[in-house]
């Protein structure tokens, strides 16, 4: 049996996985040059600087599990500094524990799986290296099945199974396909099949975001900051809408004498490094230039579930039951964290082995 993973985001690896665990035949296909999707981690001059997540909370078990699997469960690591503050606009306030989630808007239970909700206050986790080491050492498990640079525009049934259609024309046939790509996506393939209520995944919202790094000699950074970052009130008049000291949060994440922070900052007219300089500049006392900075653009980020999520994902997911195996697995559906996020594409892939008689 091939079973075709579309999408090598943390969903898709790790139904990718799951499925040669179980000695199925995989291939893998991304329509971006790199796998990983919003894993991204750039390593530069002893800096490791994340694009997309830079951890998980320590209370969810799927991503740890995998990394053991995979042969990295050394790598993982605590959470150094804690404590999160609130600019106010004014001045920044100590924040009880859990409350920067919520005022970021990061749905818990959504976040963590409603199923085991763990509560939010607990510590995060990340890799040595950042967070794309997950993500490669997947891929050396999967090198020969994993294809970048396959954007797949259309399914369609076929004899045995589903006939994928590329851009540039190209096809491929696969008795079984997971979708673990972003609900619009899903959408739109899952219409063109003659799934209508597919149509409704549309209703998963993508918020935008960019993350900007930030590179200072720690002697430019005053001595006196606390906690893992703040986040700025609603009403603060600021473009940053959080502010991660990247550098105290997790270990080896500066090269000594240097200080690294990511700001969130939401989508600006001009350079968003500028004016994360300029804000960081006020908030908290940083003087002069950084050495450099680095913005990762998010147009459609974390996804934002509306009323009735469960319940829309629930009757697609019936809908499939119907034809040729077929399942959706991601963010889009099962939950925005990268723990979730694992879990959503291993349980697709045994949805699969199930249905063709391999679990
Ligand atoms: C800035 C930012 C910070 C975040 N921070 C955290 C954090 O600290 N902790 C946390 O737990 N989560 C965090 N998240 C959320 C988390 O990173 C994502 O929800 C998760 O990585 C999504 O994984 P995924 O596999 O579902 O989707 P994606 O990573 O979006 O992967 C989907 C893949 O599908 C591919 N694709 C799309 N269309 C097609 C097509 N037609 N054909 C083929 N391939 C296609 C894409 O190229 C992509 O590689 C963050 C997200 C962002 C953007």
């Amino acid at each position: 049996m091939t079973v075709a993973v579309v999408g090598a985001g943390l969903a898709g690896l790790s139904a990718a996985w799951e499925l040669c665990r179980a000695g199925a035949e995989v291939v893998v296909l991304d329509s971006g040059r790199q796998p990983g999707g919003m894993v991204v981690t750039e390593r530069r001059d002893q800096f490791i600087v994340e694009g997309g997540p830079d951890g998980f909370l320590a209370a969810e078990p799927d991503l740890q599990e995998l990394a053991r699997e995979v042969g990295i469960g050394d790598r993982l690591v605590d959470q150094v500094a804690r404590g999160s503050a609130l600019w106010t606009g004014r001045r920044l306030e100590p924040l009880a524990e859990g409350k920067a989630a919520e005022l970021l808007g990061i749905q818990a239970n959504l976040t963590v799986g409603a199923q085991h909700a763990a509560p939010l206050q607990s510590a995060f986790r990340s890799f040595a290296a950042g967070m794309a080491e997950v993500v490669e050492a997947l891929v050396a498990c999967l090198v020969p099945r994993l294809r970048t640079t396959q954007g797949v525009t259309a399914v369609a049934r076929a004899a045995r199974g589903w006939r994928l259609s590329f851009t540039g024309g190209s096809t491929l046939e696969a008795e079984a396909v997971i979708l673990a790509v972003p609900a619009w996506v899903a959408a739109r393939l899952l219409a063109g099949l003659g799934v209508p209520a597919a149509r409704a995944l549309d209703s998963v919202l993508y918020a935008p975001s960019i993350a900007v790094s930030l590179a200072y000699r720690v002697d430019q950074v005053p001595r006196a900051l606390e906690g893992a970052g703040f986040v700025a009130a609603s009403d603060s008049g600021c473009a940053v809408r959080a502010c991660t000291y990247a550098w105290r949060k997790y270990p080896k994440r500066a090269p000594e004498g240097l200080a690294l922070l990511r700001a969130f900052v939401e989508p600006v007219d001009g350079d968003p490094g500028s004016i994360a300089q300029a804000e960081l500049a006020a908030i908290l006392g940083i003087e002069g230039a950084p050495l450099w900075t680095r913005a990762f653009y998010w147009p459609r980020g974390l996804p934002r579930y509306a009323r009735g999520h469960a319940e829309r994902v629930a009757a697609v997911r019936q809908r499939l039951t119907r034809l040729a195996p077929l399942a959706i697995a991601g963010a889009g559906f099962d939950g925005a964290g990268v723990s979730a996020c694992v879990k959503s594409g291993r349980e697709a892939a045994k949805g699969i082995l199930d249905r063709v008689g391999r679990a």
